[in-house]
Protein backbone atom coordinates (compact mmCIF):
# COMPACT_ATOMS: atom_id res chain seq x y z
CA UNK A 1 0.00 0.00 0.00
CA UNK A 2 1.58 3.48 -0.95
CA UNK A 3 1.36 6.74 1.52
CA UNK A 4 -0.94 9.12 0.94
CA UNK A 5 0.10 12.24 2.38
CA UNK A 6 -3.81 13.87 2.08
CA UNK A 7 -5.21 10.78 4.26
CA UNK A 8 -2.10 11.57 7.01
CA UNK A 9 -3.37 15.22 7.25
CA UNK A 10 -6.75 14.10 7.80
CA UNK A 11 -5.53 11.16 10.23
CA UNK A 12 -3.89 13.28 13.04
CA UNK A 13 -7.59 15.25 13.55
CA UNK A 14 -9.20 11.64 13.90
CA UNK A 15 -6.43 10.60 16.04
CA UNK A 16 -6.64 13.58 18.35
CA UNK A 17 -10.49 12.09 18.99
CA UNK A 18 -9.37 8.50 19.61
CA UNK A 19 -10.00 7.45 23.52
CA UNK A 20 -9.10 3.59 24.85
CA UNK A 21 -10.88 1.79 27.23
CA UNK A 22 -7.33 -0.20 28.07
CA UNK A 23 -3.99 -0.81 27.27
CA UNK A 24 -5.02 -3.48 25.13
CA UNK A 25 -7.26 -1.97 22.53
CA UNK A 26 -4.71 0.79 21.86
CA UNK A 27 -2.24 -1.78 21.39
CA UNK A 28 -4.14 -3.23 18.52
CA UNK A 29 -4.81 0.04 17.49
CA UNK A 30 -1.27 0.96 17.04
CA UNK A 31 -0.51 -2.52 15.33
CA UNK A 32 -3.23 -1.26 12.23
CA UNK A 33 -2.04 2.49 12.52
CA UNK A 34 -1.38 4.04 9.28
CA UNK A 35 -1.26 7.66 10.37
CA UNK A 36 1.99 8.35 8.84
CA UNK A 37 4.66 7.19 6.60
CA UNK A 38 5.85 5.33 9.53
CA UNK A 39 3.15 2.47 9.39
CA UNK A 40 3.88 1.60 5.87
CA UNK A 41 7.79 1.43 6.51
CA UNK A 42 7.89 -0.98 9.71
CA UNK A 43 8.03 -4.27 10.03
CA UNK A 44 6.65 -4.22 13.57
CA UNK A 45 4.83 -1.55 15.77
CA UNK A 46 5.95 -1.28 18.94
CA UNK A 47 2.81 0.32 21.78
CA UNK A 48 4.81 -0.74 24.59
CA UNK A 49 4.80 -3.04 27.67
CA UNK A 50 4.00 -3.54 31.13
CA UNK A 51 1.39 -3.38 33.40
CA UNK A 52 -1.28 -0.73 33.27
CA UNK A 53 -1.45 0.17 37.28
CA UNK A 54 2.89 1.00 37.14
CA UNK A 55 4.09 3.34 39.33
CA UNK A 56 7.03 4.00 36.70
CA UNK A 57 6.52 4.91 33.24
CA UNK A 58 9.72 5.41 30.67
CA UNK A 59 9.71 7.26 27.60
CA UNK A 60 12.36 6.79 25.08
CA UNK A 61 12.51 7.92 21.18
CA UNK A 62 11.22 5.36 19.15
CA UNK A 63 11.69 1.38 18.03
CA UNK A 64 15.21 0.77 16.48
CA UNK A 65 15.98 -2.04 14.61
CA UNK A 66 16.08 -4.75 17.29
CA UNK A 67 12.70 -3.27 18.35
CA UNK A 68 11.00 -3.29 15.07
CA UNK A 69 11.77 -7.25 14.55
CA UNK A 70 10.79 -7.95 17.84
CA UNK A 71 7.57 -5.55 18.22
CA UNK A 72 8.82 -4.75 21.76
CA UNK A 73 10.51 -2.13 23.58
CA UNK A 74 14.41 -1.75 24.42
CA UNK A 75 15.59 -4.95 23.57
CA UNK A 76 18.66 -4.12 21.71
CA UNK A 77 21.85 -2.34 24.08
CA UNK A 78 20.10 0.10 25.57
CA UNK A 79 17.30 -1.94 26.60
CA UNK A 80 19.92 -4.46 28.56
CA UNK A 81 21.36 -0.67 29.98
CA UNK A 82 17.96 0.59 31.17
CA UNK A 83 17.70 -3.17 32.56
CA UNK A 84 20.68 -2.69 34.53
CA UNK A 85 19.65 0.62 35.34
CA UNK A 86 16.23 -0.75 37.31
CA UNK A 87 17.96 -3.20 38.80
CA UNK A 88 20.30 -0.78 40.52
CA UNK A 89 17.24 1.06 41.89
CA UNK A 90 15.43 -2.73 43.11
CA UNK A 91 13.34 -2.74 40.13
CA UNK A 92 12.88 -4.67 37.28
CA UNK A 93 11.18 -4.54 33.63
CA UNK A 94 8.24 -6.25 35.29
CA UNK A 95 7.43 -3.14 37.81
CA UNK A 96 7.42 0.00 34.87
CA UNK A 97 6.00 0.90 31.58
CA UNK A 98 8.23 1.32 28.53
CA UNK A 99 7.06 3.20 25.23
CA UNK A 100 8.23 5.55 23.06
CA UNK A 101 7.78 9.17 21.34
CA UNK A 102 7.53 7.27 18.11
CA UNK A 103 5.28 3.95 18.59
CA UNK A 104 6.85 2.54 14.68
CA UNK A 105 10.69 2.92 13.53
CA UNK A 106 12.07 5.55 12.04
CA UNK A 107 13.91 3.79 8.69
CA UNK A 108 17.72 3.92 9.17
CA UNK A 109 17.42 5.36 13.15
CA UNK A 110 16.67 8.92 12.02
CA UNK A 111 15.37 11.27 14.48
CA UNK A 112 11.66 11.77 14.51
CA UNK A 113 10.25 14.19 12.70
CA UNK A 114 7.72 16.52 14.43
CA UNK A 115 4.82 15.55 11.96
CA UNK A 116 5.72 12.11 12.95
CA UNK A 117 5.67 12.57 16.62
CA UNK A 118 2.60 14.85 16.58
CA UNK A 119 0.37 11.83 14.71
CA UNK A 120 1.23 9.74 16.90
CA UNK A 121 1.25 11.72 20.50
CA UNK A 122 -2.19 10.68 21.05
CA UNK A 123 -1.30 7.21 21.97
CA UNK A 124 1.20 8.56 24.42
CA UNK A 125 -1.55 10.95 25.85
CA UNK A 126 -3.74 8.17 26.01
CA UNK A 127 -1.21 5.91 27.65
CA UNK A 128 -0.58 8.59 30.54
CA UNK A 129 -4.15 8.73 31.14
CA UNK A 130 -4.61 5.32 31.38
CA UNK A 131 -1.43 4.17 33.80
CA UNK A 132 -1.77 7.57 35.73
CA UNK A 133 1.83 6.51 36.46
CA UNK A 134 3.48 8.27 39.96
CA UNK A 135 6.52 9.17 37.71
CA UNK A 136 7.54 9.25 33.84
CA UNK A 137 11.26 8.83 33.64
CA UNK A 138 11.72 11.19 30.05
CA UNK A 139 14.71 9.71 28.03
CA UNK A 140 17.13 11.67 26.10
CA UNK A 141 16.35 15.24 24.25
CA UNK A 142 13.87 13.91 22.08
CA UNK A 143 11.26 12.61 23.92
CA UNK A 144 12.42 15.78 26.74
CA UNK A 145 11.38 18.23 23.79
CA UNK A 146 7.98 16.13 23.20
CA UNK A 147 7.06 15.65 26.60
CA UNK A 148 8.50 18.99 28.41
CA UNK A 149 8.51 21.98 25.11
CA UNK A 150 10.22 25.20 26.07
CA UNK A 151 12.24 23.19 29.21
CA UNK A 152 15.36 23.01 29.72
CA UNK A 153 18.52 20.92 27.83
CA UNK A 154 18.57 17.46 28.98
CA UNK A 155 22.20 18.93 30.28
CA UNK A 156 20.41 20.63 32.60
CA UNK A 157 17.01 19.29 33.32
CA UNK A 158 18.31 15.16 33.99
CA UNK A 159 17.67 14.14 37.47
CA UNK A 160 15.63 17.12 38.23
CA UNK A 161 11.49 16.73 39.47
CA UNK A 162 9.40 18.14 36.99
CA UNK A 163 5.69 19.00 37.34
CA UNK A 164 3.35 19.91 34.58
CA UNK A 165 -0.35 19.69 34.35
CA UNK A 166 -0.94 17.12 36.94
CA UNK A 167 2.15 14.57 35.51
CA UNK A 168 5.68 14.14 37.50
CA UNK A 169 8.12 14.04 35.01
CA UNK A 170 11.96 12.99 35.81
CA UNK A 171 14.33 13.89 32.43
CA UNK A 172 17.24 11.47 32.64
CA UNK A 173 19.95 10.82 29.74
CA UNK A 174 19.08 8.40 26.98
CA UNK A 175 21.18 4.92 27.71
CA UNK A 176 22.31 4.90 24.02
CA UNK A 177 23.77 8.22 24.67
CA UNK A 178 25.61 6.47 27.74
CA UNK A 179 26.84 3.57 25.58
CA UNK A 180 28.41 5.65 22.91
CA UNK A 181 29.66 8.60 25.50
CA UNK A 182 30.71 6.80 28.33
CA UNK A 183 31.34 10.01 30.65
CA UNK A 184 27.50 10.23 30.74
CA UNK A 185 27.27 7.02 32.75
CA UNK A 186 27.99 8.23 36.19
CA UNK A 187 25.38 10.83 35.52
CA UNK A 188 23.29 8.48 33.93
CA UNK A 189 23.66 6.40 37.53
CA UNK A 190 22.79 8.80 39.92
CA UNK A 191 19.75 10.26 37.54
CA UNK A 192 18.19 6.90 38.59
CA UNK A 193 19.21 7.69 42.04
CA UNK A 194 17.26 10.82 41.54
CA UNK A 195 14.02 8.37 40.64
CA UNK A 196 14.50 6.57 43.27
CA UNK A 197 14.88 9.59 46.41
CA UNK A 198 11.37 10.28 44.42
CA UNK A 199 9.48 7.50 44.23
CA UNK A 200 10.61 6.88 48.55
CA UNK A 201 9.36 10.32 48.99
CA UNK A 202 6.20 9.58 47.70
CA UNK A 203 5.98 6.25 49.69
CA UNK A 204 6.67 7.89 52.76
CA UNK A 205 3.82 10.43 52.17
CA UNK A 206 1.78 7.80 51.26
CA UNK A 207 2.45 6.40 54.69
CA UNK A 208 2.16 9.30 56.56
CA UNK A 209 -1.22 10.16 55.18
CA UNK A 210 -2.76 6.21 56.41
CA UNK A 211 -0.87 7.23 59.46
CA UNK A 212 -3.33 10.18 59.63
CA UNK A 213 -6.02 8.91 58.30
CA UNK A 214 -6.31 5.69 60.38
CA UNK A 215 -8.95 6.91 63.43
CA UNK A 216 -7.39 6.45 67.09
CA UNK A 217 -9.55 4.56 69.16
CA UNK A 218 -11.15 6.25 71.99
CA UNK A 219 -10.25 4.86 75.83
CA UNK A 220 -12.79 2.95 75.86
CA UNK A 221 -12.52 1.58 72.91
CA UNK A 222 -8.38 0.46 73.60
CA UNK A 223 -9.49 -1.33 77.09
CA UNK A 224 -11.76 -3.70 75.10
CA UNK A 225 -8.92 -4.13 72.15
CA UNK A 226 -6.15 -4.70 75.43
CA UNK A 227 -7.80 -6.59 77.70
N1 LIG B 1 14.88 1.37 21.88
C1 LIG B 1 13.69 1.95 22.08
O1 LIG B 1 12.65 1.30 22.15
N2 LIG B 1 13.66 3.28 22.22
C2 LIG B 1 14.75 4.04 22.19
O2 LIG B 1 14.63 5.25 22.37
C3 LIG B 1 15.98 3.40 21.97
C4 LIG B 1 16.02 2.05 21.82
Amino acid sequence: MGFDPSAFQGAILTCDLLMFSDLRSLSRDVHDCRRCPLGFSRTHAVPGVGPENARIMIVGEAPGQNEDLQGEPFVGAAGKLLDQLLRGIGLSRGDVFITNILKCRPPGNRDPQPAEAEACSPYLEQQLRLIRPEVVLVLGRHALARLLPGYESISRLHGKVVSKDGVTYIPVYHPAAALYNSFLMGPLEQDFKAVKAHLDRVEERRQALAVAATPVPKPEEQLTLFG
